[in-house]
């Protein structure tokens, strides 16, 4: 192949929804609803896959005061911990009101949306993040799954106790795992019919039960793309609160190079090689194709392949 001249891929990115500065302060969840009458208190208000923040000049505010999230018809706030000594909280509001809140002068977008955009420092996507998971879990959970009766937050939101059977739930996070394989100088990338047109991405799919991650990792693969796996390597995992999920990222050595598509799981999937994924990192490729965002950790595992190279 002809040597071109590769751009350069600059200082590394930041993965979004990493870093959350909160302390926790499980053994403070009890308090939560004093906690949330402080002045200090401050709350997010998540709807959905919607993030409701104040405009404050060229910025954007996504905290809000207690009294003000109640004025704008805010549901129980959950405790998501403590920023220097500050109590701060997710609160959810309908995403059906988006139309009213924005009327009322509130900026109001989905977290994918804020994130691949920069519209918020990453420490506010990360707690966000945080939220958005736990409100997630509580709007399909709000009935014990051992009995079948209305259970009540607690702790805060961090459990929910059955009354009627004793059951106690906690907020749970999905393993999902996502993988880039390579063989020698080309890596396999795959789209989903979802995709924007001419995105590709690592492949990647939920842990089973009695699985470990490299399990998972080899039969993804194996399902997907027809491809046999050898060494599989741990590269870094992420919150993905889509809606509660946590990605780990890793690297795996493909043993075969013949792909069979999975048709009912990706549209297509494909080998490219370093040169073709360093364009496409820097969506410079010359039909068009690119990575997820930096955010992502498919873009991540992508470049650390090129740059291993
Ligand atoms: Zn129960």
């Amino acid at each position: 192949m002809t040597t071109i001249a590769l751009p350069d891929l600059g200082a590394w990115p930041a993965l979004g929804y990493i870093g959350n500065p909160l302390d926790r302060a499980a053994h403070r969840r009890g308090e939560a609803e004093a906690l949330f009458e402080q002045r200090d208190a401050r709350t997010y208000l998540l709807g959905g896959e919607l993030v409701a923040a104040r405009k404050i000049g060229e910025w954007l505010e996504p905290l809000f005061e207690p009294a003000h999230a109640r004025d704008l018809g805010a549901g129980s706030p959950l405790f998501l911990g403590f920023s220097d000594g500050a109590p701060r909280f997710a609160a959810r509001f309908d995403a059906g009101r988006r139309e009213e809140l924005e009327a009322g002068g509130l900026f109001v977008s989905d977290l994918r949306s804020i994130a691949t955009g920069g519209l918020l420092p990453p420490e506010h996507l990360a707690a966000i993040a945080c939220g958005k998971a736990l409100n997630a879990w509580h709007g399909r959970h709000r009935f014990c799954s051992n009995c079948g009766n209305e259970s009540n937050v607690i702790e805060g939101g961090w459990r929910r106790d059955c009354p009627s059977c004793g059951a106690q739930h906690f907020p749970r996070t999905d393993p999902v795992v996502i993988m880039l394989t390579a063989m020698g100088d080309r890596c396999l990338l795959g789209r989903q019919a979802h995709f924007a047109p001419g995105m590709w991405s690592a492949l990647a799919g939920f842990v089973e039960p009695g699985e470990t991650a490299e399990d998972a990792v080899r039969r993804e693969i194996l399902e997907e793309s027809g491809l046999l796996v050898g060494r599989v390597s741990y590269h870094a995992s992420q919150p993905w609160p889509f809606p509660m999920s946590l990605m780990i990222g890793c690297l795996a050595e493909a043993l075969t190079d013949e792909i069979v598509v999975d048709k009912s799981e990706l549209e297509d999937a494909r080998w490219f090689t370093r040169e073709e994924a360093t364009l496409m990192l820097t969506r410079t490729h010359p039909q068009g194709l690119f990575t997820p965002p930096p955010i992502a950790i498919a873009h991540h595992l992508i470049r650390a392949f090129v740059t291993a190279g």
